[in-house]
């Protein structure tokens, strides 16, 4: 009797304790699922949860809960568990080097371009950064993904991929021909070095690709990225000037010199290599790496008076704009940013955005417009068009309302970049219109 006791006080206490952990566990699980549901639906709100650009996405039938992919991940919050399984959160903000695909033990990561909606515009590129012509390689935003840290890291990779398949032998021909000197060409460039292939780096205009022409007192943000031959730069909040004097010094430490002020204006084949064309000269080489970035073209607004010369497309020194009224046209990043520089040099500044709401910008970037905004510094018009632009003044309207003036000086349109069609097709990349389609993917 006494050991039937026992026994039941033994597996009472062990049934107790064990009920115990698994309602503490369930609980914690709801509590975190919970947070996780309320970071999505911010991240739907502020319209980070799915971009157009590269992001992972996960087949919830084949996840483990390993976390594995949230641990892999160097960027915050992109992805999370919620009711057991990993899912996306704030997607828009993934850099696209794909550590969550490799970390997942079942592959229930896949990786995604454009969404259901919304198409994107892309070459045809493989895992290894090759376009649908072999020796011809893509890396950096030309390929969909945005950002300084995303095209360091493209131009090495891809670089590295080139360097395994050719046989360099350094002399005569070229290995390998870079196009564009951007963060990508740039460390495309450091990387055939020290892979110790023949190569040249071609750029159109200056070193440091959009960077460049970034205004001087743009806080640039980025994350920590490793350069070849420089080691790590920790750099999270700095300037145009001091990134590009960390390239230019790598560069010229390595005896790497970029050749500015030369426009490819044609890449083809030449028997077994590839012949580059500039306006001077033709160059011969075994691959071709295009890291010509979008925005070679801007996109127009297609409306009457844009040829006009105060129609800017870039904002290069708003040091020595004051004083006047402007018109910044767009909404994303490079947008917002230059109200806000021009505000800050005393401009009477009006920002126009066609959409109703800031979607896609980084947090930092909201706050601030939003903060620019209340104390009257940028007077924000959404939902708004411009129809016409006048020596003095612009047309504008807001969507269901009517038409009306707005005195103005200058006005500068940031509605990104159009692809350079002509020049890819003639090298025979195939370009595609992507809707959510899977490019990674372990099936
Ligand atoms: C206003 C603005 C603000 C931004 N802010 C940030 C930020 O804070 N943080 C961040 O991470 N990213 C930011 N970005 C994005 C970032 O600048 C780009 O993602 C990055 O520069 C892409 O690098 P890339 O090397 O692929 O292309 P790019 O930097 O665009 O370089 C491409 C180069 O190729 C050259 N080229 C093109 N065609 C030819 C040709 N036919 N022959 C020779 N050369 C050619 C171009 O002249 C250019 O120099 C911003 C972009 C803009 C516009």
């Amino acid at each position: 009797m006494e050991v039937l006791l026992e026994n039941i006080v033994i597996y009472g206490s062990v049934g107790i304790i064990f009920f115990t952990i698994l309602f503490l566990y369930l609980r914690k699980q709801k509590k975190d699922s919970d947070v996780v549901e309320a970071k999505i639906k911010k991240a739907k709100e502020m319209g980070l949860h799915e971009p157009v650009s590269l992001h992972p996405v996960v087949d919830i039938n084949s996840c483990i809960k390993s976390g594995a992919c949230i641990t892999a991940c160097p960027e915050k919050d992109i992805l999370g568990i919620k009711d057991g399984k990993a899912t996306t959160i704030n997607a828009s903000r993934c850099v696209g080097h794909g550590a969550c695909f490799h970390a997942c033990p079942v592959g229930a990561i896949s990786l995604k371009i454009g969404t259901e909606t919304r198409g994107v515009e892309l070459p045809h590129v493989s895992p290894v950064f090759e376009s649908n012509v072999p020796g011809i390689y893509i890396a950096g935003e030309m390929g969909g993904m945005g950002l300084i840290k995303n095209a360091v890291e493209q131009g090495k990779q891809a670089v590295l991929n080139i360097a395994k398949n050719i046989k360099s032998n350094n002399k005569g021909n070229l290995d390998l021909v870079i196009v564009g000197a951007g963060p990508a060409g740039i460390s495309a460039s450091l990387m055939a070095k020290k892979n110790k292939l023949k190569f040249v780096t071609l750029e159109q205009d200056t070193l440091g690709g959009t960077v460049y022409s970034f205004p001087r007192a743009k806080i640039v943000m980025t994350a920590p990225m490793e350069l070849p031959l420089y080691g790590k730069i920790k750099l999270v909040e700095t300037s145009k000037d001091e990134l590009i004097s960390i390239w230019k010094g790598v560069l010229d430490a390595n005896d790497i010199v970029i050749q500015e002020n030369t426009k490819v204006e044609s890449v083809g084949k030449n028997g077994e290599l590839f012949e580059v064309i500039t306006k001077d000269k033709q160059y011969l080489a075994k691959a071709v790496l295009l890291a010509i970035g979008r925005r070679g073209s801007p996109r127009k607004l297609g409306v009457e008076g844009e040829q006009l010369p105060k129609v800017y497309y870039r904002l290069l020194d708003p040091e020595h704009i004051n004083g006047k009224d402007v018109l910044v046209v767009g909404g994303g990043d490079s947008a917002v940013e230059s109200a806000m520089i021009l505000a800050d040099n005393g401009n009477n500044v009006t920002l126009s955005y066609r959409r109703e709401k800031f979607n896609r910008i980084k947090p930092g970037n909201l706050d601030r417009i939003t903060e620019a905004e209340k104390s009257g510094e940028v007077k924000i018009i959404l939902n708004s068009n411009v129809l016409k632009i006048e020596k003095d003044k612009v047309l504008m309207k807001i969507e269901n309302d009517d038409s009306f003036t707005l005195a103005n000086d200058l006005v500068y349109v940031f509605a990104g970049g159009e692809l350079p069609r002509e020049f890819l097709t003639k090298a025979g990349i195939k370009i595609t219109k992507k809707f959510g389609e899977i490019v990674m993917s372990h099936k």
